[in-house]
């Protein structure tokens, strides 16, 4: 056999082999003879690829199903625990890093601060919370998905611009995998954040959804009939620095008035601060002496105390998402879009305030059509999505709940 000849019966071997753990991962307990009948292989080749899968104790018999008359079969399942997988978010002022199982399990939970590093700092920081991971594995590790802030260009795994993080064409994806000796997959975190929803969330697996993260930064993670669309050059999203109006803060990529510095939690936060000297009689007018201890949770309990000046603030952040969102539904028509992040976590009259905006703004048919809801509030959704992509590229698995 020529070595083209046995690269490509290699080849079909392990798509077979993938094919078949597939199968047996989407219809599990399953015999081998209905594995045969689903993939179309024959019963000797699924039994010569079971056999191996279970050597390799991804795949177990789980005991025998009811009988058609001959001897009842042997069932097959996947081992959910059989290999885990490493989820890290960077996002939101913390990494958040998680070893998932087969099933989309998380087993363990680690995170870190990352309170204001960027560049060279955080890189390290990942790296060290990577190792913690690697470090408590109890079971082989598949790979490490990472989801980031930004510009992503998944397939290379290098990150073209994080505002947040201060990284410009950092190959992210190469140094993990050179340093941890396993396969990296970097996807940017609303991107991720939208594979979780499409995965777990309410509707799961259903067309097409947008999901708008809304934490220290805001993108949108955008799937149109099941897959992830990135756009020309991984950008497609990035709504959080286009410019809505004039403004007096800075946002971090420069310039002023991006839709950041309006509907973020930092920009938010930023504008908190701003009132505090301005506004007697405000819960934040408590923090007139130091208005750099206002944070997100100082903002959450005053809007929850009923804090005039505070409402204002929030809901016309969220005035201003609806502007954004207006436009996503004008360009794209897509009913289904969730909002994820911690400034969702504003609630309902938050929600409405968005809702509002948009029905003032699109089309009225599009708006009237939209289904804008809040979604996942795990702060693990975007571990979780990255979870997804890893599972999917490295195993062919699609997890579903
Ligand atoms: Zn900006």
């Amino acid at each position: 056999m020529s070595s083209v000849q046995k690269a490509t019966h290699g080849q079909t071997r392990s798509f077979n082999a993938s094919l078949v753990l597939r199968t047996i991962y989407d219809r599990s307990p399953i015999s081998r003879a209905e594995v045969a009948r689903a993939t179309g292989l024959t019963r000797t080749s699924v039994s010569d690829l079971a056999g191996e899968l279970i050597e390799a104790r991804l795949v177990e018999e789980v005991g025998r199903g009811p009988s058609t008359g001959g001897k009842a079969p042997i069932l097959l399942r996947v081992v959910a625990d059989a290999r885990l997988v490493i989820g890290i978010d960077v996002a939101d002022g913390e990494l958040r890093g998680a070893l998932v199982d087969l099933r989309g399990e998380i087993r363990q939970t680690r995170t870190r601060e990352l309170g204001g590093r960027d560049g060279e700092a955080a890189v390290r920081l990942v790296d060290e919370l990577i190792a913690e991971l690697v470090a408590i594995a109890d079971r082989p590790l598949l790979g490490i998905g990472v989801a980031t802030p930004g510009v992503i260009d998944s397939d290379a795994g290098i990150v073209r611009w994080s505002v947040h993080l201060d990284w410009r064409d950092l190959p992210l994806g190469p140094m993990i995998a050179e340093r941890h000796g396993l396969p990296v997959h970097v996807v940017n975190d609303s991107q991720s954040a939208a594979l979780a929803e499409f995965t777990f969330g309410l509707h799961p697996g259903r067309g097409n959804v947008v999901v708008v993260k809304v934490g220290r930064g805001i993108g949108a993670g955008i799937i149109v009939g099941g897959r992830l669309f990135g756009g020309d050059g991984h950008g497609a999203g990035e709504i959080g620095h286009t410019t809505i109006a004039e403004g007096d803060i800075a946002c971090r990529c420069g310039r002023f008035g991006c839709l950041e510095t309006f509907a973020s939690s930092r920009g938010l936060v930023l504008r908190a601060r701003q009132l505090a000297t301005r506004i007697p009689g405000s819960l934040l007018s408590r923090f007139a002496d130091d208005p750099s201890a206002i944070t997100l949770e100082t903002l959450q309990d005053a809007f929850a105390a009923g804090d005039l000046a505070t409402r204002q603030l929030v809901l016309e952040g969220g005035r201003s998402l609806g502007a954004a969102i207006a436009g996503i539904v004008g360009m794209l028509d897509i009913e289904r879009i969730v909002l994820v992040g911690t400034v969702p976590a504003f609630g309902d009259e938050w929600l409405d305030a968005v809702r509002d905006e948009v029905h003032r703004r699109a089309l009225p048919m599009l708006a009237e059509r939209a289904r804008i809801e809040i979604g996942l509030l795990s702060p693990d959704v975007a571990v979780l999505g990255a979870s997804a992509l890893m599972l999917t590229r490295e195993l062919g698995l699609s997890l579903a709940r």
